[in-house]
């Protein structure tokens, strides 16, 4: 099977904070991973933006460097030259006037232009500010803003307000890389594209619905961040929240932005307040061998949550009566990422009760190594009877698309590439991030009323054990966190 590459047009993409962590490991290796498959025309230009005093040659090193070190692929050094030609910087200061001028003076005319936030969201609202001052962004100009978007409800509007004070909603891509994700996106068109699921897809037909996202790093190195945080906002009022939709949604009549946003904002109005029962919080514990979540945020009495498990309802007619379980954890057992829809039992064993229970299982993962599988139940082969086994229909998208499945776009890369079309389908609306945080606020808030103290988990683990006994109590059991 051969791909499709299809060059965007030409574009100026300036990067705010181009001399940054995120830039380094992944939108600058990503371009140019986009740059040796075709994607990016000749006459793309990137610029680095950032505070710290460089010349076009210094940047260029730290590209190369950054490209070697984070996966540029296995592209020749020529290839990786021809890249470094595209690219130039510009030392700006955000808060003063510094830099801007020069920057402007590298555009050019007749081109997309876009602009990545890659910095602390403090600054989003004077680079905004500038960039119109300045005259460097037009109508047609694009932005994109890293998570997090606000912390809470009120931050996340300020947020929004700031950014619409210079942009229009058009103009604006809040990235969720889980979105980019190929197998995310495949979510949409096993749904939609297939006869098979669809009829199938609500309370009647599916049990519940378990999604995970593990991870086995811990927060050592960026505690600081992570402490004022908490897995509740880091991860599930954006990630899991994000697939959560684009699992319970209604099919939108065309795969347009507003169409499919407008129904993802549906399903996160229709979530029920999760019940306190009903969501365990955890924190990983020190142990012989490694220091524990409280020395790496160096805070001894930390009570800020490394894990998080809960049942959420969707309290609509598709829905009522099928929980969705969300988890989500560091320092865990496995990094392992995956939305499992478990289907009911069939209504009456034809085979007796000894064929046991057989539950057809969807399991689509997201990492490593995404795929989808299909759990069906068969009869196990040989003679002695009727005897019934479950196995998997496996889809590896490596092993069922051949070599060039390796050549998939990696999030970033192609949610970058579809700034430079316009295409905003995979990124999160304003009102959308608004909605999952007056969801997500109550919650956080109802914790910290209560004093709540997450229940210490051995790292490495599949968290803590009251997340077990949490669906043990509704007939239920979490799926395996393995790699
Ligand atoms: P970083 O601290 O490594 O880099 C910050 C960048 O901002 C640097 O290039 C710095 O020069 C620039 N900067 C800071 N102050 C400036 C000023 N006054 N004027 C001009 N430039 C200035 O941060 P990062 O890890 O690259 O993160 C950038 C953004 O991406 C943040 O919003 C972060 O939350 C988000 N993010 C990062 C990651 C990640 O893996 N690093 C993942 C998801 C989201």
């Amino acid at each position: 099977m051969v791909s499709r590459v299809i060059p965007v047009d030409p574009f100026d993409l300036v990067i705010f904070g181009g001399t940054g962590d995120l830039a380094r490991r992944k939108i600058l290796p990503g371009l140019f991973r986009r740059f040796c498959s075709g994607q990016m025309p000749e006459e793309a230009q990137i610029i680095g933006a950032a505070r710290s005093e460089m010349d076009d040659a210094g940047f260029r090193d730290m590209v190369r460097e950054a490209v070697v070190e984070f996966g540029g692929g296995q592209a020749a050094e020529e290839m990786l030259e021809q890249f470094l030609e595209r690219v130039s910087y510009e030392a700006v200061d955000a808060k003063g006037s510094g830099g801007w001028e020069a920057l402007k003076g590298r555009l050019r005319a007749g081109r997309v232009r876009a602009f990545y936030f890659s910095v602390a969201p403090a600054l989003f609202g004077d680079i905004a500010e500038r960039l119109r001052s300045f005259g460097l962004a037009d109508d047609d100009s694009r932005v994109v803003v890293e998570k997090p978007f606000g912390k809470d409800l009120e931050s996340a509007r300020a947020l929004n307000a700031t950014l619409a004070r210079h942009f229009d909603e058009t103009q604006i891509y809040r990235i969720d890389h889980y979105l980019g994700k190929e197998t995310v996106q495949n979510l949409m068109a096993v749904r939609f594209g297939n006869m098979l699921f669809e009829p199938l897809w609500n309370a009647q037909y599916v049990d519940h619905i378990q999604i995970t996202v593990a991870e086995t790093v811990d927060v050592s190195g960026r505690g600081g961040y992570y402490d004022t945080s908490g897995a509740m906002r880091d991860m599930v009022q954006n990630h899991l929240m994000q697939l959560l939709c684009l699992i319970a949604m209604e099919p939108p009549a065309r795969f347009e932005p507003d169409a499919v946003r407008d129904e993802k904002l549906k399903v996160i109005r229709a979530l029920d307040p999760v019940d306190w029962h009903h969501i365990v919080r955890g924190q990983y514990a020190a142990d012989d061998n490694q220091p524990g979540y409280r020395a790496h945020v160096g805070d001894p009495r930390s009570t800020t949550e490394s894990f998080v498990a809960m049942k959420v309802n969707v309290s609509n007619w598709r829905w009522a009566g099928t929980p969705f379980y969300l988890r989500t954890g560091k320092a865990l057992k496995a990094r392992s990422s995956e939305i499992a829809v478990i289907f009911k039992d069939a209504p009456h064993s034809i085979f007796g009760p000894e064929a046991g229970k057989h539950a057809n299982v969807l399991a689509i993962r997201l990492q490593p190594n995404e795929g989808m599988t299909l759990k069906v139940t068969i009869k196990e082969p040989g003679p002695g009877g009727m005897r019934l086994v479950d196995v998997p229909l496996d889809m590896s998208f490596a092993e069922a698309l051949g070599p060039d499945a390796e050549e998939v776009p990696d999030a970033y890369e192609r949610l970058i590439m579809d700034v430079i079309r316009g295409n905003q389908t995979l990124f999160m609306r304003g009102d959308e991030v608004e909605a999952a945080w007056a969801w997500t606020d109550p919650i956080i808030e109802g914790w910290q009323q209560r004093g709540d103290v997450p229940k210490p988990y051995e790292a490495g683990s599949n968290g803590p054990e009251d997340a077990a006994m949490m669906l043990h109590r509704q007939g239920r059991k979490w799926r395996e966190i393995k790699a």
